[in-house]
């Protein structure tokens, strides 16, 4: 059974218990029109002042013959909640997780194992799909090494394949197929000469061609921080229960402003842009970016999928030609 996921969980739980995880961020902005699936939430109801990102989901499951979905009730989106609830009275089945308040290896124990009962998976079937999925995050540090290491991989594609982790597209085994095959491909190019090394925190981009953009400024992003936290590179050092532990996104902001300080560090950036969803709890947060982060940081909004619009694209020029 395709089960539809809101945010990254335990995936190895659903391949674990004999279905096919689908991530409904991945299939909503990699739709051909995204903007008719935000219409399609609006017109059901959804409000102009909602997140595109819970309207595009909603999109998607009204299109997409998806029954079962599981929505991260704590630590992710408060939208997701109230998502959940639609979706409940829409007649699909609803299964939620939650992160612990704390991280906490015991607590995400307790909740690795609701979610393996509800999913009525066999934990030593979880054993075994952690063993062939941890080898894939590992091959994905890699990607992300080769990105800001040796500059033969760039920012949007950098993120495409650590965005793709949080369900490894459906088919694990394809996945890291295609991911031998760019590390392969990626490792043999010239090294990209660019003058200023950026990074990009925040939620990915609703924006299309944001790393065009970038690039076409003599830049490139070497650190997409959320993207890299949902493919978890650290797994293969980790039980599962620490494995999620360790993933910064579901807690106090203070642990991913520490994520994004050592990174500034360890891959010599110039400069933060902080990518904000309009509408989205997470700008607030942004307040503690300006307050504790010593590198100079932009702060970018979007609401719409699209591209970059002409003040956005004034700002990112300013930034980069200050940077420079
Ligand atoms: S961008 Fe913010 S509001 Fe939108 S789904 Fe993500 S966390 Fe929720």
């Amino acid at each position: 059974m395709k089960i539809g996921i809101t945010s990254t969980i335990p995936v190895e739980i659903v391949y674990a218990a004999g279905h096919t995880p689908c991530d409904l961020n991945n299939i909503f902005i990699s739709a051909n029109n995204p903007e008719q699936l935000i219409r399609r939430a609006e017109n059901a109801g959804f409000p102009r002042t909602t997140c595109a990102w819970i309207k595009g989901i909603y999109g998607v499951l009204l299109e997409e013959k998806i029954d079962t979905v599981i929505i991260v009730s704590g630590g992710d989106c408060s939208n997701s909640i109230a998502l959940g609830e639609v979706l409940v009275d829409d007649g699909k089945h609803i299964i939620p997780f939650s992160y612990p308040l704390q991280p906490d290896v015991a607590e995400m124990e307790m909740a690795i194992t609701k979610l393996t009962q509800e999913l009525g998976a066999d934990p030593s079937r979880t054993y075994n799909c952690k063993e062939q999925l941890d080898p894939i995050r590992t091959k994905l540090a890699e990607l992300d090494r080769l990105t800001w290491q040796e500059n033969r991989v760039t920012g949007a594609e950098n993120l495409l394949y650590l965005v793709s982790s949080s369900d490894f597209n459906g088919n694990p085994k394809q996945f890291s197929q295609q991911l031998n095959q760019f590390i392969d491909q990626a490792s043999a190019r010239e090294p990209l000469q660019r003058k200023i090394r950026l990074g990009l925190a925040g939620v990915p981009p609703i924006l299309s061609n944001i790393f065009n953009v970038i690039d076409n400024l003599d830049a490139t992003v070497v650190f997409n921080e959320v993207p890299r936290q949902f493919a978890l590179p650290w797994a293969a050092r980790s039980s599962l229960a620490e494995q999620y532990t360790r993933y910064t996104y579901p807690y106090q902001v203070e642990r991913r402003l520490e994520d994004i300080e050592k990174a500034c560090k360890e891959r010599q950036l110039d400069g933060l842009i902080h990518y904000t969803q309009s509408f989205c709890f997470r700008q607030i947060e942004d307040i503690l970016f300006k307050r504790r982060l010593k590198i100079p940081t932009l702060t970018l909004e979007a609401d719409q999928p699209g591209l970059v619009d002409g003040r956005t694209l004034t700002r990112i020029e300013t930034f980069i030609e200050m940077l420079a």
